[in-house]
């Protein structure tokens, strides 16, 4: 019998998944793995069980988004609760109260006037919701010129057709045919010249917004409808906003009209110490897209948060006329509307966001003591999270980190890694000596890889 957390329903090897073809797995080499598969089979708190029943600290909060731990007791009452009592109500000309009271939740978490809130399943759903919101409001003002989306290189906001073409990481659109026309991309900010083992914001780049100025002046104003950007950008390494580049990049966006979206997926529900980045950088953007952490990864749901004035456009018409043509069947689905609200209750009483602020001076410490160690070139961090750069091997980018993910899994964490880049971001129920264990085996392994 493989141990189990749960105690009621350990896993036997007669359980075991015996044929590992049918799966197609998400952004994974589907024969390397299935050569060495590495199955998780329960979790609690800080930790999972992997198959050979060896104890795995999650270094990632799963996906980013186990942000509470693992196997959270209120949770899965409201969860169980939920789904006997009403299982399924759609919300399309119909609701249910548990949506309702999920989406004042999480307004009243949002910062400033962001009071609206549309569900959706995925943060890369999310993600489209938004930009359609986008071109819709401003089609609502009498604006319909403005059909330009802007993203910005290295940005990650998921995989469909709206979210490949803004996002900027190459492998994620050039398979994939010619993408949404009318994008247009800022630069990214990660410069290991100037901001190298950087601690928080960065002092250099605030100017990379400026670029904006350039895009308008090459289109004009009239043309572009928003500027979407991850407050840190997570999945292409975390990077840092330099100080004072989002506030440019809000100024610039207010000066003509444009509409700023903050892509919050991986850093909504306190990964920063705030319960929002646009709180913790002082910024009010004019969406939000979250995701991941809404629920704490237990149930899919995603929601886009949007200021009231943009809500208002489209209020404007009959009243009987529906005022976005957009949904999903899932939106507001009850038993993922029960586990957002189970979660935000957790953090609150918890005080999960604050939890984080007050131990990120002891993680970055943390952090920033592997400088030194064989391979790494740069280390950065914000809140919770931190992005530990190795050097790639010549010709081989990604293999280093790949190696440093399974000899951690092995030796017991699991770590996240985009190219040779090492992304850290524990569940915010981190002790001070399990930050020092994650960070006591990163650097074991840090020291024996090749
Ligand atoms: N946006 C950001 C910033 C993300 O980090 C992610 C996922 O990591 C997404 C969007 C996509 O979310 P999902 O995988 O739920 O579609």
């Amino acid at each position: 019998l493989f141990p189990s957390f749960s105690g009621a329903r350990p896993m036997s090897y007669a359980q075991m998944p015996n044929d590992l073809e049918a799966f197609w797995m998400p952004f994974t080499a589907n024969r390397q793995f299935k050569a060495a598969p590495r199955l998780l089979v329960s979790a609690k708190d800080m930790h999972y069980v992997a198959a050979d029943g060896h104890k795995v600290m999650d270094g990632a909060a799963g996906l980013w988004c186990v942000n509470a731990g693992h196997g959270r007791q209120k949770i899965v009452e409201a969860v169980q609760k939920q789904v006997a009592e009403l299982d399924f109500a759609p919300t399309f000309q119909m609701g249910h109260p548990k949506a309702f009271e999920a989406a004042s939740r999480v307004a009243a978490l949002l910062p400033g006037d962001l009071d609206r809130i549309f569900f959706a399943n995925s943060g890369s759903e999310a993600v489209d919701t938004a930009l359609k919101i986008a071109l819709a409001y401003h089609r609502a003002r009498g604006e319909g010129s403005r059909t330009r989306l802007i993203g910005r290189e290295r940005g990650y906001h998921g995989v469909g057709f709206g979210g490949i073409s803004v996002g900027g990481i190459v492998n994620n659109r050039k398979f994939f045919g010619g993408l949404l026309t009318g994008v247009d991309h800022l630069p990214h900010t990660h410069n290991l010249e100037k901001n190298a083992y950087t601690k928080g914001e960065p002092e250099w780049g605030a100017h990379l917004a400026d670029d904006l100025e350039r895009i308008v002046a090459l289109h004009d104003a009239s043309t572009i409808a928003a500027v979407i950007v991850e407050p840190v950008a997570g999945s292409t390494g975390v990077l840092v906003p330099p100080k004072g580049y989002l506030k440019r990049l809000r100024e610039i966006c207010d000066k003509y009209g444009i509409l700023l979206i903050f892509d919050e997926v991986i850093t909504g529900f306190g990964r920063l110490g705030s319960a929002f980045a646009s709180e913790h950088f002082g910024v009010l953007p004019d969406m939000v897209t979250m995701a991941k952490g809404l629920t704490n990864g237990v149930i899919p749901m995603a929601a886009v948060g949007v200021r009231e004035p943009v809500f208002q456009a489209f209020m404007q018409g009959p009243e009987n006329a529906m005022e976005l043509f957009h949904g999903y069947t899932y939106s507001g689905h009850p038993i993922a509307s029960a586990a957002a609200i189970a979660t935000l209750d957790l953090y609150r009483e918890e005080g999960l966001f604050e939890r984080a602020a007050s131990l990120a001076p002891y993680f970055e410490e943390a952090a920033h003591a592997l400088k030194g160690l064989p391979h790494v070139i740069d280390i950065r961090n914000i809140g919770l999270v931190a992005g530990i750069e190795l050097e790639s091997r010549p010709g081989k980018v990604g293999a280093r980190a790949y190696e440093s993910l399974v000899k951690c899994f092995e030796q017991g964490l699991l770590i996240r890694t985009t190219g040779d880049i090492i992304a850290l971001s524990p569940p915010l129920i981190i002790e001070k000596n399990q930050i020092d264990e994650l960070f006591g085996i990163l650097s074991k392994v840090l020291r024996d890889i090749d």
